[in-house]
């Protein structure tokens, strides 16, 4: 971490959980939040869990849902000095409630929230002149001031030698603008690190088949690559053909949010801190394993001490 901190881009949220299963909000119902959220916040929460030194760029509102992220961050040892106050619009949120078949239903209140109202400011430039590493999400992309900040952002952390990992976030379907479409491109050939969920590896590299998106990837400019894969596990690939299969630890999935934004931030910062892409595979996975045991987004976001219990006591999926 000698260059400085990692520091995520993007949006901060409440999310408001049902607690039965059905659909949707057409009636009145139990419901259990606010809990922190926003995948750039989950990420940066278990970076700083872990004991990397981590920064978040975002805003909140003057409200109760902004204080509950933001007192959680602080409390992570995420630096909250480049987290906007926003005078006029409320802190983000989701409300959310799954289905029978595991699918969910979504009101969202972000586009119109602090969350999606932040910018280029002194406070941001003071910490990204300080950046060491910069993780970006794909989806943040359609989001205007984000893409402002992580245009400037990229640019900046990479011309002082800093690094970028970059998570798609993207479903397949997705169609983006041309332009975003080669922003999108431009981020992922920069990534030292990409962290794709199933089908987004092929999305990121514009081919279809496994092996022939991580090939092309490559060639691409990507450094290394780890593609999560749910509750089947994670396979780490680089350059050189290497290639390492970590299946997933067994464990009752309770709240499967979160999962991918722990398992990368706990894979990055276990790097950074310098261990090999092994030991950083087994921290991250215990990371993602830990988190959907637990309800709630980032509650389940585990410290070193509390990761290395939960290896010590978890089989592994056969
Ligand atoms: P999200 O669903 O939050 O968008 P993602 O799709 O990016 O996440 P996943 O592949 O779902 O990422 O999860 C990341 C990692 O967390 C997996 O590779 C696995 O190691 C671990 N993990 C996720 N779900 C489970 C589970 N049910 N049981 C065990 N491990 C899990
Ligand atoms: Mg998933």
């Amino acid at each position: 971490d000698a260059l400085g901190p990692t520091v995520c881009v993007g949006e901060i949220l409440v999310e408001i959980v049902a607690t039965t299963v059905g659909n949707g909000f057409l009636e009145a119902q139990p419901l259990v939040g606010p809990f922190a959220s926003g995948a750039p916040a989950i990420f940066i929460s278990q970076c700083g869990r872990l004991g990397g030194q981590a920064a978040m760029v975002g805003a909140v509102g003057v409200d109760d849902f902004g204080r509950v992220n933001t007192d959680r961050l602080k409390r992570d040892g995420v630096d909250i000095s480049a987290i906007s106050i926003d005078p006029d619009y409320p802190t983000g949120s989701a409300f959310v409630r799954y289905r029978k078949d595991g699918s969910r239903d979504f009101v969202y209140n972000i586009a119109t929230s602090a969350a999606a109202r932040f910018g280029w400011s002194g406070m941001v430039a003071d910490l990204i002149d300080r950046t060491g590493h910069l993780h970006v999400m794909g989806s943040a992309l359609s989001v205007p001031s984000a893409r402002a900040v992580i245009d400037k952002a990229v640019d900046i952390v990479k011309a002082r030698g800093g690094t970028l990992s970059v998570d798609p976030n993207l479903r397949k379907e997705l169609k983006l603008d041309e332009d975003t479409e080669r922003r999108f491109a431009k981020l992922v050939a920069a990534a030292d690190l990409l962290l794709p969920s199933g089908e987004e590896l092929e999305r990121a590299a514009g081919v279809e088949g496994e092996a022939e998106a991580i090939q092309r990837l490559f060639e691409m400019g990507v450094k290394e690559i780890v593609l999560k894969r749910g509750a089947v596990g994670a396979t780490y690939f680089a350059h050189q053909g290497d290639r390492i299969d970590a299946p997933a630890f067994a464990v009752q999935e309770v709240d499967p949010t979160g999962a991918g934004d722990c398992f990368g931030g706990a894979y990055l910062t276990c790097r950074r801190l310098g261990m090999s892409p092994q030991q950083a595979l087994t921290y991250a996975s215990a990371a993602g394993a830990r988190n959907v045991t637990v309800l709630g987004p980032m509650e389940g976001a585990g410290t070193r001490g509390e990761l290395d219990a939960f290896i010590a006591s978890t089989e592994r999926r056969p």
